[in-house]
């Protein structure tokens, strides 16, 4: 069913990525309602409506529900039960939430759909931690299953010796182990999903990550990347296909010397897809808000010859009197208060005619 233009679009998650969404959904004349725990956000600075309340708060998920015409999420760590009470309006649904928020589940599922990722044991005790060694060797890195991200809830065994400071420094919170990969590169798949399987994709954006935090994506990616790109493609069409995602679906990748091993998803738009914004015809934020109205798909190629995304993390952000002074180059700032280590503040684009 189309949502017409002038319909309210409710985005649950308040942060830079529904700030993009509800500037993209402006632009084709949407309003948009947002819902989060903190006031003053990103995304509510930028939209119609905010309703300040818990990830949990059915009542307040209830009102919100009543008052959106269709309602999406930025964020991946929301509780989905109290989310039943707008099911029928939400686009992804909750079963992408599901697989995407438990880091074992996910491996599971994108196992059951074919795709390879990196061999892994789930870990429920410290003893765990150990088969896990002796199985999968090292270095292996342990993520907590579940509320991890920019490398969070992330602890590397390079060693026998280093069993006991990974499981502590995660917390011995239910995790998986996972085998460290060499890998030749990082790139990631974007892919628009529509209701009756309709999909687009972009170019695929080849990802540089320091210290767990993406820094910059570039594309197109090098010829390495692109030898795997097919293979990659297929993989994340199967998984958004098995998951009935609507929306953009992002699956993170390895380049690896056995071909393309998934790294994780994300059901929803991606930092490694801002570059999108100016480097392509329709962006990740423009085709989400299409794909989730029922608006045809707008075409994805690039508009330059190249586009590079670099992340303002912390204190880059202070940069900003001389990116701004920079010519042609894209400035993005979210609006964030604090500048703290490690906090995603902006990011800049640059497209090579
Ligand atoms: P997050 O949810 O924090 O993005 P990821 O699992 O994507 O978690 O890990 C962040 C980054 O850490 C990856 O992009 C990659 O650079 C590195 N990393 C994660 N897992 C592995 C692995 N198994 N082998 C090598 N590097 C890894
Ligand atoms: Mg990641």
């Amino acid at each position: 069913m189309t949502i017409p233009p002038g319909s309210t679009i409710g985005i649950i998650g308040g942060g830079q990525l529904g700030r993009m969404l509800a500037v993209a959904a402006a632009q084709l004349g949407y309003k948009c309602h947002v819902l989060d725990p903190v006031a003053d956000g990103p995304a509510a600075q930028v939209s119609a409506q905010f309703t300040q309340a818990a990830y949990d708060d059915v009542d307040a998920l209830r009102a919100f529900g009543d008052s959106v015409d269709v309602a999406t999420y930025e964020f991946e760590n929301l509780p989905v039960g109290p989310l039943q009470v707008l099911v029928d309006k939400l686009r992804p649904s909750t079963r992408s939430l599901e697989i995407a928020q438990d880091r074992a589940k996910e491996k599971a599922f994108i196992e059951s759909c074919g795709a390879r990722v990196a061999s892994w044991r789930e870990v429920a005790t410290r003893a765990d931690v150990t088969a896990s060694v002796l199985k999968v060797g090292v270095p292996l890195v342990l993520k907590t299953r579940r509320y991890g991200y920019d490398g969070k809830g992330q602890a590397w065994v390079r060693s026998r010796r280093d069993e006991d400071a990974a499981w502590e420094a995660i917390g011995q919170e239910p995790a998986v182990a996972e085998a460290g990969i060499d890998f030749l590169a990082e790139f990631s798949v974007i892919v628009a999903r529509w209701a009756d399987g309709r999909h687009s994709l972009w170019h695929s954006p080849q990802n540089e990550h320091g210290e767990g935090i993406l820094r910059r994506s570039t594309v197109p990616c090098s010829d390495v990347v692109a030898a795997q790109v097919a293979e990659a493609r297929q993989a994340a069409v199967g998984i958004a296909e098995a998951l009935g995602h609507i929306g953009v679906l992002t699956v993170e990748f390895f380049a690896s010397r056995d071909g393309p091993l998934v790294n994780e998803i994300a059901p929803r738009v991606h930092n490694s897809g801002h570059w999108t914004i100016e480097g392509a015809v329709t962006s990740q934020f423009e085709q989400h808000i299409r794909a989730i109205c029922d608006l045809p798909p707008g075409p994805t190629d690039l508009t330059g010859k190249r586009a590079v995304m670099n992340n303002l993390i912390g204190d880059d952000v202070d940069r900003w009197p001389e990116l701004v002074a920079e010519p042609g180059l894209h400035v993005h700032i979210y609006g964030k208060g604090e500048a703290r280590p490690g906090r995603k503040m902006g990011h800049v684009t640059r497209v090579e005619a």
